[in-house]
């Protein structure tokens, strides 16, 4: 069958900073999709979007398009008011497993399709796999059965959603086409949108251990994606949250999983406690629930939701989380305000230590991880332990610890900022 348009043709449209027509865009996408236009064909576009960006209009149609390359799910047999949280990813970050609980007892249905990670910061179905019997897959009736019975469902998305960002995003990830906000945008809301939420809160993530280290930057990328929510009828809200620094006192799976049960049963870190309660009350107004989140934490009904989600997906909550037998404790060189404590050191420290993977297919630790015994702004004193370093296996202590080096500073200013920076709507 011939083809209706020609690629080469609208390569060169973006190489030379034109503008590509709704028809021309929609083609491309759906002929990369089943095979008709080349890896190659597609990197030399992507490279050309890279470099020379979409307009409005045609980002507009270049996400429609990926969302219309697969199903959208359909959540119409849902009988509350849904609300999602995408972050776009750091160290420590283990916010949606305290959270879907959290907004679920308050009476909004979460739907959560989740990745797994990938580089430095940890994928959220990693850390709850650390759970006994916990599994990620759920087919499209449990999802909706489980947001009606329970409230909260956290997974891994089916092959069937947004296949073209599946492709894309291989490509982008060998092609040094990542960074374009174009693409970052249009990759991440193609799938939340298709996901079929009513609202959507995005937690952007700016600094060290974030993909966006500018602010600037980071801004215009939630200004692109509130904006792409909104023009697909999603109620679409960011925050622009720091990221130079980690958040909480764990990073590695079975650790935040343990932190995050401290949340809900009450105590836990207060800036962990701090940004899922604005992440809750972002995703409540947004579903138009009116409802207090932080009586849901200190009264155990987000705790009972917790016991219910992990149980529906085949976990048990009672079962003692993997603990990695090795251990090695840093202390402090010399006493001061440890005036600076650096979220990428510690998330590479953590990846290092078995937590994360360099392929795909590679399999993680549960156990390990670095504890955090002091953070950004405390007071220590020379000899007091900073940092307990959690592996299966010793070997890995060294290069942690390399990671670790010249990531914190003990005296001198405190470089800190708020947490949450800015919202955008
Ligand atoms: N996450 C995504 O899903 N896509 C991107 O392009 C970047 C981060």
């Amino acid at each position: 069958m011939a083809e209706t348009f020609d690629v080469v043709d609208i390569i060169r449209t973006k190489r030379d900073k034109g503008t590509l027509t709704n028809p021309e865009i929609d083609w491309v996408i759906d002929a990369y999709t089943r095979g008709a236009v080349a890896e190659e064909q597609m990197s030399a576009l992507a490279m050309a979007v890279l470099l020379n960006g979409l307009s409005g209009e045609e980002l507009a149609t270049w996400t429609a398009a990926m969302i219309a390359s697969g199903e959208r799910l359909d959540l119409s047999g849902v009988t509350r008011p849904t609300a999602d949280k995408h972050s776009t990813g750091g160290v420590g970050d283990k916010i949606t497993l305290p959270l879907a609980p959290l907004v679920a007892a308050c009476g909004v249905a979460v739907p959560q399709l989740s990745g797994r990670g990938l580089g430095h910061t940890g994928g959220t179905l990693d850390k709850l796999e650390s759970i006994p019997g916990w599994r990620a897959q759920v087919s499209n009736a449990d999802f909706v059965r489980q947001l009606n019975d329970v409230g909260a469902v956290v997974c891994a998305a089916g092959d069937g959603l947004a296949p073209a960002d599946k492709k894309l995003y291989a490509l982008r990830d060998v092609t040094g086409t990542v960074e374009s906000i174009d693409l970052i945008a249009s990759s991440i809301m193609s799938k939340k949108i298709a996901e079929g939420s009513h609202a959507l809160v995005l937690d952007v993530k700016v600094g060290s251990g974030a993909f966006m280290k500018d602010l600037d930057r980071a801004r215009r990328l939630a200004e692109t994606m509130v904006g792409l929510g909104t023009a697909h009828g999603v109620k679409t809200v960011a925050l622009l949250t720091d990221m130079d620094t980690p958040l909480g006192r764990t990073a590695g799976h079975a650790l935040e999983v343990a932190e995050s049960l401290e949340v809900l049963a009450g105590g836990g870190p207060a800036d962990v406690v701090e940004l899922t309660l604005a992440l809750a009350r972002e995703m409540l107004a947004a579903a138009g629930v009116d409802a207090d989140p932080a009586d849901a934490l200190s009264d155990g009904r987000a705790m009972d939701v917790w016991r219910a989600m992990i149980s529906a997906q085949g976990g048990d909550p009672e079962a003692p989380l993997p603990v990695a037998p090795e251990k090695h404790v840093v202390t402090a060189p010399e006493s001061g305000v440890l005036s600076r404590l650096d979220a990428l050191s510690v998330g590479v420290a953590t990846w290092r230590l078995g937590a994360g993977r360099a392929r795909k297919e590679d399999t993680v630790s549960a156990g390990a991880g670095v504890v955090m015994l002091a953070k950004q702004g405390d007071t220590v004193t020379a000899g007091q332990p900073l940092f307990e370093l959690h592996a299966d296996d010793p070997t890995r202590f060294e290069r942690a610890l390399a990671a670790l080096e010249g990531g914190f500073t003990i005296g001198g200013t405190l470089e800190s900022r708020p947490l949450i920076i800015d919202r955008v709507d």
